[in-house]
């Protein structure tokens, strides 16, 4: 048993709160709305006043918040969780942000002697209910070995990818590959209806051609071929559009500050930009489709 301090109870962050009280832990929770914290208080954790609160007498903290600006404040503002915890507690940052943001808070936990890692996870609520996250961790190997556990708690697999940042790195590298490979995907299925050629066809050729990805197989942007994938559920997220949108800029940020040239990247958020100023940041991503059919 641990004592945790868990900051950020939102779709992702209460489940996965929950999923650590359930493993036995002593979960100590703070959000800035009550509602979120009641819902943990009546599965068996423990109310914190502030994120500093959060942090105090536990043996670590696990963050599961929206931006890196609310990273940066949370751990770093006057009486946060880097200035409220004691020595050797360990912090973990699930939210997905900017490489920058991970790095700064990890080195000002460093210089204050305490050991982080980045822990973004791929999977969505359903995922984060069920306790099967894939986590990609970012920091010193023993930082990795202390978080193992705790991840365990609240995914299926825990992947190290390096040092501190490579966690987001590996998170938005993927999620580029993933916004790239849909609308490449929706394109090919879009081109198919013009040429009288049947979705379920493609599907059976791509599915076993070298067009095969994970947006056709698992994810399939047409209903029929993969019954669970949102479009047979009318695009019901799923991963929303806002979300991939979300994800597409943060792997620009990093392309440009970092010199990584990323045209598709760069189209993709573009595609996904106008698709959400359309109203529909809260459709499933894979619903990109119904735009470019025009
Ligand atoms: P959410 O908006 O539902 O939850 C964020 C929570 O943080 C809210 O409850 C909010 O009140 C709280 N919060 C904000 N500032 C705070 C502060 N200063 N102190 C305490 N609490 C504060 O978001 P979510 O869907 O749970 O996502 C969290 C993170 O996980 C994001 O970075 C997101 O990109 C990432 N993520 C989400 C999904 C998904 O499917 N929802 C999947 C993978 C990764």
């Amino acid at each position: 048993m641990t004592t945790i301090g868990f900051i950020g109870l939102g779709n992702m962050g209460g489940p996965m709160a929950r999923n650590l009280v359930a493993k036995g832990h002593e979960v100590k929770v703070f959000d800035l709305v009550e509602a979120n914290v009641a819902l943990l208080i009546a599965a068996g954790a423990t109310r914190a006043a502030s994120a500093g609160d959060a942090a105090r007498d536990v043996d670590v903290v696990v963050t599961m918040l929206p931006a890196g600006k609310h990273v940066r404040a949370v751990y770093g503002d006057a009486g946060g969780v880097i200035e409220s915890a004691r020595a050797g507690t360990l912090f973990i940052d699930s939210s997905t942000i900017d490489v920058d943001s991970a790095r700064a808070v990890a080195e000002a936990a460093e210089a204050r002697g305490f050991a982080m890692v980045d822990a973004p996870v791929s999977g969505g609520v359903a995922a984060a209910e069920a306790g099967t996250l894939t986590f990609m961790v970012g920091g010193p190997d023993a930082a990795f070995t202390r978080a193992q556990p705790i991840l365990e708690g609240m995914g299926k697999a825990i992947i190290h990818a390096g040092g501190a940042g490579t966690g987001q790195a590996a998170k938005i590298c993927n999620n580029m590959i993933l916004g790239i490979t849909m609308i490449a995907t929706c394109e090919a299925f879009v081109l198919a209806e013009k040429l009288g050629l049947d979705h379920q066809k493609l599907f059976d050729i791509s599915s076993k051609a070298s067009g095969q990805t994970w947006s056709l197989t698992s994810y399939c942007p047409v209903p029929g071929p993969v019954p669970t994938s949102p479009a047979n559920r009318d695009y019901k997220p799923g991963f929303a559009a806002a979300m991939m949108l979300k994800d597409l800029k943060l792997a620009q940020e990093a392309a440009q500050a970092a010199g990584a040239n990323t045209p598709l990247g760069l189209d993709a958020m573009k595609l996904y930009e106008a698709f959400a100023a359309d109203g529909q940041g809260g459709v499933d991503f894979s619903g990109i489709i119904n735009m470019l059919r025009g």
